[in-house]
């Protein structure tokens, strides 16, 4: 790749810093610095920006190019279906072969009876599709009363209204001035969770959500035994278990959907990210059988609830192709074999650094967790991060809620090679920064 003329270069950080508006982003520091990168190419595990650089993705852009970047064949079927039908609605009575196909694909790759998929555009509109549905469920059983959702602290489900209400990191609820009502937020333990249901009362509890690895607070894996702890205190209760695999799902934790991990199988799932690996947005929520058979019989009239793109047929295509190669490649195998070769890795790291207090992961989720005496301290992560960027890598700090975290999720294609090489630059960022 040729470098872009510096007048380009110029004229595109003008036009980012006046006119566009970055995603959960420090929008000062954007216009005193400009955007960090803009990237023109992606091939494998690796980004290109316009100053020519190629760089390490360790964290798969935002946990989602599962299969990588570059993927022609994507490309291929993408252009195929918009050439024939890039898109139709799917309301009412409407339907197209690509999402039939999809929702008979997904009921393959996911546990127990969890059968039938409503397809949203992300992962957020997959988990306010899921709180509705729950109400919608518990309303037509004849207990309209429960509606509560308990999510967990540190957990991240989403910005639309009801996901950021379920989300539990204060400064998504701070800055919308108020969330919705009826989200309650509970520590990591069993105890704390009987505590909640007992003074809330299970009676006007709808359902539990729960992220299997959480990601974008902190990569913080469940207590030992603690998800089927949970499952067994929502069946006592009758409340419903949502597994929000937007991240954990279609591989990630080397097994299909994240929650099979801990012997779990949940009542509903969430997913979006790893369903396309990001070459189309696409979320949806699977339901059991017996859930979306109650839905069916009870309901009087419409399931009042449908996004213009749920079920986009081009984005069906995207992710159908994009299953086929992640069963085609076996990549959930690697995902195993690299993922266990990053752990040990980390563990290597840890040895060589007294900051280093903690190193965790399942699959190719992971984090390794930076010593930081107080949140007045500034954290060292990110200035690890900007070693690892002059070095090639591109890899994410998480330093909220006085965490010192740095977490990774590499592409699933990543070669034993590549990973010894983004081990050693984490290392050296590390001990750089020292
Ligand atoms: N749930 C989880 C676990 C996530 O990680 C995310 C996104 N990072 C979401 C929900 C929200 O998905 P989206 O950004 O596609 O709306």
């Amino acid at each position: 790749m040729t470098k872009v003329e510096q007048s380009v270069k110029d004229e595109l950080v003008q036009l980012d810093k006046k006119h566009f508006i970055h995603p959960t982003s420090n929008m000062k520091q954007l216009q005193e610095d400009g955007p960090a990168f803009i990237f023109t190419e992606g091939d494998g595990i690796y980004l290109k920006d316009v100053e020519g650089r190629k760089l390490m993705d360790s964290l798969s852009s935002l946990w989602n190019v599962n299969i990588g970047h570059g993927r022609k064949e994507i490309g291929e079927v993408a252009k195929e279906q918009i050439n024939k039908l890039a898109f139709t609605s799917t309301f009412n009575n409407w339907s197209h072969e690509p999402v039939i196909r999809l929702a008979a694909e997904i009921a393959e790759w996911a546990p127990g009876d969890l059968n039938a998929t409503f397809f949203t555009s992300g992962g957020s509109e997959a988990n306010d599709t899921a709180f509705k549905t729950v109400r919608h469920y518990w309303k037509v059983m004849g207990q309209p009363e429960k509606k509560k959702i308990i999510s967990r602290k540190l957990s991240y489900h989403g910005v639309a209204m009801g996901a950021t209400s379920a989300t539990g990191i204060e400064q998504f609820h701070t800055f919308t001035t108020s969330i919705a009502p009826d989200f309650h937020y509970v520590d990591s333990s069993i105890e704390a969770l009987k505590e909640l249901i007992e003074k809330e009362g299970a009676d006007t509890i709808a359902a539990y959500i729960s992220e299997p690895v959480q990601g974008s607070g902190g990569v913080n894996l469940p207590p030992e035994g603690y998800f089927q702890e949970v499952r067994k205190i929502c069946d006592e209760h009758d409340i419903l278990f949502i597994a929000d695999e937007v991240i954990c799902g279609f591989g990630r934790l080397g097994t299909n959907f994240g929650i099979e991990r801990f012997g779990v199988t949940p009542d509903i799932i969430t997913m979006a990210k790893g369903v396309t690996s990001g070459y189309a947005p696409l979320g949806g929520m699977i339901i059991s059988e017996r859930i979306h058979q109650e839905i069916i019989e009870k309901t009087e009239g419409n399931f009042w609830h449908g996004y213009t793109y749920s079920g986009h047929p081009t984005a069906a295509a995207i992710a159908l192709k994009n299953l086929e190669i992640i069963k085609n490649e076996n990549l959930i195998e690697h995902v195993n074999v690299v993922g266990k070769q990053m752990l040990e890795g980390f563990e290597w790291i840890k040895e060589q650094h007294d900051n280093v207090v903690d190193v965790r992961g399942i699959g190719l989720l992971g984090a390794i967790g930076i010593e930081r005496a107080s949140e007045s301290v500034d954290p060292i992560g990110p200035k690890v991060v900007a070693e690892a960027l002059k070095k090639g890598l591109i890899c994410r700090s998480v330093v909220y809620n006085g965490q010192d975290t740095l977490a990774f999720a590499p592409p699933f294609p990543i070669t034993k090679e590549q990973m010894d090489e983004m081990i050693i630059i984490v290392n050296e960022s590390i001990k750089a920064v020292k």
